[in-house]
């Protein structure tokens, strides 16, 4: 069945770094770190991490003198590495003054966050909003305007409630409390283009916690304006609950075709993966046909008929090994990320799932006669039997995917199309 891709809105692209965000780029997954960025071996181990993962540009808390002199290093020794994929400073209270003291700090970050809920109050909030916009400006960095709802602007908030009070028929403080996210992001926007930032150069967030607000706030958002949009469920929470409702708040919105780049906000736990925000991501995006990161396993529940843990072993062993594998195979197999594979637990939808996928196994289940057989290209072609179904299945993945997307497989492709059609 062919996979109906929903339309992107038309965003203006912003370059950050060696990553666009908008235009027809394809959606950018992002993270951040949790380390203290004054920390620079914990802070550079995360990074690194968060890159390994495939996340296309990290961010960093940007909270002190000591954080902020520790980035220009950060960004050195990544570079050192061979890694250069962007990295975001996140700013509140005080990013006009480290942006304007430490000038190495503002030329190696890529973007800078700015929420303007946290950038000063009354005169002083214009002042500094303007110097971080001016800092943006002299080095030629984006920047992202990231409202919050836990930090709304509250004369911004104050403003509009009075002015709902006014009203013949007032709206309730909810529906304000949306508006107002909307407002603040878009009169920033307006203010640092007054200042002289370049239309191409702002990406703008309304986070909130709610699925249902995040929903009605970021379509008010698309419709009302050209900027990309990063979307992401701010302190969508822990395990789970987390994952479903970033999922649950973002899947709606990038079917309606809103969203440029994604972060899954993740709560780990003590001490747990950081990267698993980044696996996350991606699998949102694959899962909807909107981008391709890691061959896909498809596997059934199991039930009643697979009695034995054999089947999800080999279902997690085959995930493992095929994300594994993607860190050499992204070069050497161009394509191979599209691939799907099944692993069944029994005939009852196995064979017929098993065909669908480029590959796929069908195990037997609880009373069944103990052989496995694979397809391959929707056709059946070997049958596994006895102890080490599992080292076989694998050697035989390994196979598919040399003669499917290997070097030769391009010129066998390449010699098709240019062999002359004879009539
Ligand atoms: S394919 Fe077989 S084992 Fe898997 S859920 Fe269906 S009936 Fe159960």
């Amino acid at each position: 069945m062919a996979t109906h891709i929903p339309a992107r809105r038309n965003a203006t692209a912003v370059r950050v770094g060696n990553v666009v965000i908008g235009g027809t780029e394809p959606i950018v997954v992002q993270s951040m770190t949790n380390t203290d960025t004054a920390d620079l071996e914990a802070t550079l181990a995360q990074v690194e991490a968060l890159f390994a993962a495939g996340s296309e540009m990290v961010r960093i808390t940007v909270n002190s003198a000591e954080a902020a002199a520790a980035v220009a290093p950060l960004r050195q020794r990544l570079n050192d590495k061979g890694i250069h994929g962007p990295l975001v400073g996140d700013f509140h209270f005080n990013g006009h003054r480290l942006l304007s003291q430490f000038p190495d700090c503002a030329a190696a970050l890529d973007k800078y966050r700015i929420n303007p809920g946290n950038v000063g109050k009354g005169a002083k909030r214009d002042e500094q909003f303007a110097t971080m916009i001016e800092a943006a400006c002299e080095y030629q960095k984006p920047v992202r305007i990231g409202v919050n709802w836990g930090s709304l602007d509250q004369q911004l908030l104050a403003r509009m409630m009075d002015e709902n009070a006014a009203r013949a028929q007032p709206l309730d403080a909810d529906e304000v409390m949306r508006e107002a996210l909307v407002v603040s992001a878009l009169e920033s926007a307006q203010q640092a283009e007054a200042l002289g930032l370049a239309r191409d150069r702002i990406v703008l967030s309304c986070k909130v916690s709610d699925v249902q607000d995040l929903i009605v706030v970021y379509r008010r958002l698309a419709q009302r304006c050209d900027y990309p949009l990063h979307l992401g469920l701010t302190e969508a929470g822990m395990g789970s609950k987390g994952i479903v409702a970033s999922t649950a708040a973002m899947a709606v919105l990038l079917q309606e075709g809103i969203g440029d780049t994604i972060r899954v906000s993740l709560t780990p736990d003590p001490g747990g993966d950081r990267t698993r925000e980044v696996t996350v991501a991606q699998e949102i995006l694959q899962t909807m046909g909107l981008r391709s990161f890691a061959p896909l396993v498809i596997a059934c529940p199991g039930c009643g008929r697979t009695s034995s843990t054999y089947f999800q072993e080999l279902a997690g062993d085959i995930q493992a090994y095929l994300r594994r594998q993607m860190k050499q195979w992204r070069e050497v197999y161009p394509g191979v990320e599209q691939m799907r594979v099944a692993v069944m637990g029994c005939v009852v939808n196995g064979p017929g799932e098993s065909r669908h996928a480029d590959i796929g196994i069908s195990l037997p289940g609880s009373g069944e006669r103990p052989v496995a057989p694979v397809f391959i290209d929707g056709e059946k072609a070997v049958t596994l039997k006895g102890e080490h179904i599992a080292q076989e299945f694998q050697a035989l993945v390994e196979q598919y995917v040399q003669r499917r997307f290997g070097a030769n497989a391009k010129q066998a492709d390449e010699a098709a199309r240019e062999a002359p059609v004879r009539g």
